[in-house]
């Protein structure tokens, strides 16, 4: 899983998220295992609520319980779910429960990252999280959950007026048999007839083009983790911070704002590197197994599965995180408790992030 749009060549199909059937085939989802995947083979019991993949059959399992995602979960589906997760978390139906909520990516997306859009949306986040505490304490759950939220990635302004790439003003689009995702990372796959050399014509066009990079697959920098993807093109484009690459103006991402017509401009993106401040995400816990007013180091979002793992009481698939970022935020006895893992799309925020 490389992204939100991909393209196997091998098949001719494409995974676009939130749009096609298609997007949900195992051949996807197939390349890792998710934690509720692991869960499930241990005989532990996972409910989610409207996260995105929940629905798929990955690896021959599914979740215990799952709510399909749709765009876009509205507030009182998330206070319903998060007080359903409680509920089923305290009568022993489930071990583990995962809430998404994406409402505060969406508003930052259409109205950018510092508008009162999106900050209600962190507001409703905060009414929400309000209740929960209530919930675990009138229940007296206090010291059998862990709850962790956190946000899957950040957000900047982006400038369609201005900061835009057109693609078919830098090359030719005749070279090019596929083309997938728009934004900050644009994957591209040379005209078969005559791959090799259409790749190395793109490469060169590309290169001189400003406020983007462009990587030929095995050069992509290292610390993405991106390159050995089963699904990568042989062309990755990355646009500088606040750049938008696209074919053309046309075929930019729209939204509908009332009007009947999707002609309203974004003003806010996500997915560029993860090295820029403004993609930087949060991660907050709290429950029997974490220190009380312990204020970590900078973590990834890479890491955030180890502390899943170790609260879940699960052996960690391989991965990319590193336990040594996140071991500090353990009581010695850690692992003690169930588990309760939320994330939201919050704030300077969400991932999978899916969605536009
Ligand atoms: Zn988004």
């Amino acid at each position: 899983m490389t992204g939100n749009y991909m393209w196997d060549p091998a098949t001719n199909t494409s995974f676009d998220i939130g749009v096609n059937k298609e997007s949900l085939l195992p051949l996807w989802w197939n390349g890792s295992e998710p934690l509720w995947v692991t869960m499930v083979k241990a005989k532990r019991k996972v409910f989610m609520y409207y996260w995105p993949g929940c629905e798929v059959e990955i690896l021959g399992h599914r979740p215990t319980y799952c709510i399909p995602y749709y765009s876009v979960p509205t507030d009182a589906n998330f206070s319903n779910a998060v007080s359903n997760a409680i509920e089923s978390l305290r009568n022993g139906s489930a071990d583990m429960a995962a809430v998404y909520y994406e409402r505060v990516d969406v508003e930052g997306h259409h109205y950018g990252p510092s508008s009162i859009q999106r900050k209600d949306a962190v507001k409703a986040v905060d009414n929400v999280l309000f209740n929960m505490a209530k919930l675990i304490k009138d229940k007296g759950l206090q010291n059998d959950l862990n709850v962790i939220l956190f946000s899957d990635h950040g957000m900047t302004d982006i400038s369609w007026m201005d900061k835009v790439i057109e693609l078919r003003n830098c090359i030719n689009m005749s070279d090019v048999i596929q083309l997938k995702d728009r934004g900050p990372v644009v994957s591209l796959w040379p005209a078969k007839d005559k791959q090799i050399e259409a790749r190395k014509t793109i490469y060169n066009k590309l290169k001189t083009v400003p406020h983007m990079m462009v990587y030929m697959k095995e050069d992509i920098p290292a610390r993405f983790y991106y390159k050995k993807g089963k699904f990568v093109s042989p062309l990755t484009l990355v646009a500088e911070e606040g750049w938008f690459i696209t074919e053309s103006r046309e075929t930019l991402p729209f939204w509908e704002n009332g009007t009947g017509k999707r002609d309203a401009w974004q003003n806010g993106w996500h997915g560029y590197d993860n090295e820029l401040m403004d993609m930087r995400g949060f991660f907050l816990a709290f429950g029997p197994d974490f220190k009380t007013n312990f204020r970590a180091a900078p973590i990834r979002s890479v890491d955030v599965y180890n502390i899943m793992c170790k609260i879940a009481g699960i052996q960690p698939q391989p991965n990319n995180g590193s336990w040594s970022r996140v071991e500090c935020m353990l009581k010695n006895n850690a692992n003690l408790a169930k588990a309760f893992h939320w994330s939201s799309s919050a704030l300077a925020l969400i991932l999978f992030a899916l969605f536009v």
